[in-house]
């Protein structure tokens, strides 16, 4: 039977332990794709993900393994980002699978998203395959990584694989162990049908593509369908694989990863982690679904040329569809004009949307420094949830703050505990626990403000431990801080959108901080402009920006007006991302400046 020659698996493993080199050795040694078509990490097709090197959408991929045994297998290959903004991506994608390969590079053992990987994978029932990549590596150590991960984890590495990714050495047994080691999916044929979305992205011809896997049942070509939670009904226009390209097939049946499309034009109608099922014959009740993932840092983007505000609604609707994890609504700022706040699971999130809403969809943006949501009490009882700093309340109504917490582990070699202590500390930092994970290595685990990791938490940690440490947090609780709002003045007028909370004792440093750092970035006007940091109407910090003497075209010789139209041209192009508040003009980067640290 079919069925039980399918392998549905992911590869999971910390970020650059060589997920999607050994995803593209596996996709070379099976049929799917022609070698003419094979480029370096093919299933990171988003262009940005190609630059950065990084994974950030999963993507499922349909191969065919002819094994040792003489018979062909189906895989349903799923490839997953490592960053710890992303572990939503990966839960997402371990739901449809039966096992997983876990990665882990010999030159760096068992680290922090290595263990999460783990746990996550075990959340799910999968049978984990530990392989040991890199060993081509002359600092590899393979016998010293599986003693740690049997030490560390408690997994069996008995029968793990030493592989190198990139040469393809070993690759082969990996292959033969998906086939004997991970279980064929199971599933009744004839049952109503049931199928998990777990992915999904819009298509201007198509309407919504679904990415599914198939518990129950099955689907095809012309079916009434009906989507449990949204309740809405489709029929089928087509379903099929990705092999990675999309290819239409008669019927997707239980234990089957695939997509579906039924141009669906209103994304609303069919959200990732709903069920599928057979509008006349639907299942009892629908499959468990995914968990919602809670924004945790939110920042407002502003198209620079304000007429784009519509694009720019349309543009987060569709990205919102690939990535549920989005959240925006409209806001709007005195200094900005018409926007949207919007919600990210971390920074690098943050920073990928910006990226794709400027590259996929043509879009000029001003975003402003990240905030975390606020737990704001008032004397009147009230509690409100601020995350954007211009909309804190005034003072005297305010009676505590509250805001939220990570509960972060970090694991380091013994050398380096005093080290990441004194910064957890530095961080308003909360000790929990340490845990020796062998003689040589820890596990700290501290209560972090959220606030305090977006703002250069990370960095700070690799370069104090030498980059030894790996870190992962999940969110907490919320705990009282004593937090106060600074307001930046520019040529006299507060800048709504520059506004941010620091915490008391450290107000006036940071104040001062970033009225020095605004005077480096924002160039120099015809007129002297005087920027001022302020708690309420006590000002804390004040610098200036001199006036410049001269316009810079007036120094070119007329002779040449080639030349004075280039740099004219130039100074246009600088002034894309640029802003007008009240007579200054204001360079995006002067709204991340608070985020900066040197
Ligand atoms: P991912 O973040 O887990 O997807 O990791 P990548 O597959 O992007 O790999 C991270 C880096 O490690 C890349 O520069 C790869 O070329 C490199 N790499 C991956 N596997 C091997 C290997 O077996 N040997 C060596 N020497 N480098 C590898
Ligand atoms: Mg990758």
């Amino acid at each position: 039977e079919r069925q039980q020659r399918i392998r549905n698996f992911s590869i999971v493993a910390h970020i650059d332990h060589g997920k999607s080199t050994l995803a593209d050795r596996i996709l070379e040694m099976t049929d799917s794709i022609s070698k003419r078509e094979m480029k370096n990490q093919i299933l990171d097709d988003m262009e940005l993900e190609r630059e950065r090197g990084i994974t950030i959408k999963l993507n499922a991929v349909a191969l065919t393994y002819h094994a040792q045994d003489g018979e062909d297998y189906i895989f349903h290959l799923i490839d997953t980002p490592g960053h710890v903004d992303f572990s939503y991506e990966v839960s997402r994608s371990l739901a449809a699978c039966e096992g997983a390969i876990l990665v882990v590079d010999a030159t760096q053992g068992v680290e922090a998203q290595t263990l999460a990987n783990v746990y996550l994978a075990l959340d799910n029932d999968l049978e984990i395959l530990p392989v040991i990549n890199k060993i081509d590596l002359p600092s590899a150590d393979a016998e010293g990584t599986k003693a740690q991960i049997e030490e560390e984890i408690g997994l069996d590495t008995s029968e793990a694989v030493d592989i190198s990714a990139k040469s393809g050495l070993g690759v082969d047994q990996v292959l033969e162990k998906i086939v004997q080691d991970i279980p064929a999916p199971t599933g009744d044929l004839e049952a109503p049908l049931k199928a998990l979305i777990f992915d999904s992205k819009y298509d201007d011809y198509r309407g919504v593509v679904l990415s599914v896997r198939v518990f129950e049942g099955t689907v095809k070509k012309g079916d009434q369908i009906k989507f449990v939670n949204s309740g809405a009904e489709y029929e089928v226009a087509e379903v099929g694989i990705n092999s990675p390209k999309p290819l239409a097939r008669d019927l997707l049946m239980a234990g089957d990863v695939g997509y579906i499309t039924a141009s669906i034009k209103d994304i609303k109608d069919a959200r990732v982690g709903d069920t599928i099922t057979a509008a006349n014959n639907p299942a009892p009740e629908a499959l468990h679904g995914y968990r919602q993932m809670q924004p945790m840092v939110y920042a407002g983007l502003y198209p620079t040329d304000n007429a784009k505000f519509n694009d720019l609604r349309e543009a987060l609707e569709k990205l919102q569809l690939n990535d549920a994890s989005l959240t925006f609504e409209p806001e709007s700022s005195q200094a900005l004009g018409f926007g949207f706040r919007c919600g990210f699971l971390g920074m690098l999130h943050m920073d990928v949307i910006q990226e794709r809403l400027e590259r996929e969809f043509n879009l000029d943006l001003i975003t402003t420094a990240p905030s975390v949501t606020y737990h704001v009490y008032q004397h009147d009882g009230e509690m409100l949830e601020v995350e954007n700093p211009a909309e804190m309340p005034d003072v005297t109504l305010i009676k505590s703050i509250e805001e939220p917490f990570v509960k972060a582990s970090i694991m380091v070699p013994n050398d380096y505990v005093g080290a990441v202590m004194e910064l957890c500390q530095r961080k308003r930092g909360q000790f929990d626990t340490m845990e020796y994970l062998s003689d040589t290595r820890v596990n700290v685990i501290y209560h972090i403000p959220l606030a305090e990791i977006i703002y250069d938490f990370f960095d700070r940690l690799k370069s104090s431990t030498r980059g030894y440490a790996s870190l992962d947090y999940e969110i907490d609780d919320y705990r009282p801080s004593d937090l106060v709002k600074i307001d930046i003045l520019l040529n006299g007028d507060r800048v709504d959108a520059l506004s941010f909370i620091s915490h008391r004792s450290f107000a006036e440093e940071r104040g001062r901080e970033i009225a020095s750092k605004l005077k480096k970035i924002i160039p120099r006007q015809n007129f002297e402009i005087p920027i001022q940091a302020a708690i309420g109407s006590k000002i804390i910090a004040r610098t200036n920006i001199k006036a410049y003497r001269k316009d810079v075209t007036a120094r070119i010789h007329t002779g040449d007006p080639d030349r004075r139209a280039k740099l004219l041209d130039k100074q246009k192009r600088g002034k894309k991302r640029m802003k007008a508040v009240g007579r200054v003009e204001v360079p995006q980067a002067a709204f991340m400046a608070v985020l900066q640290t040197d």
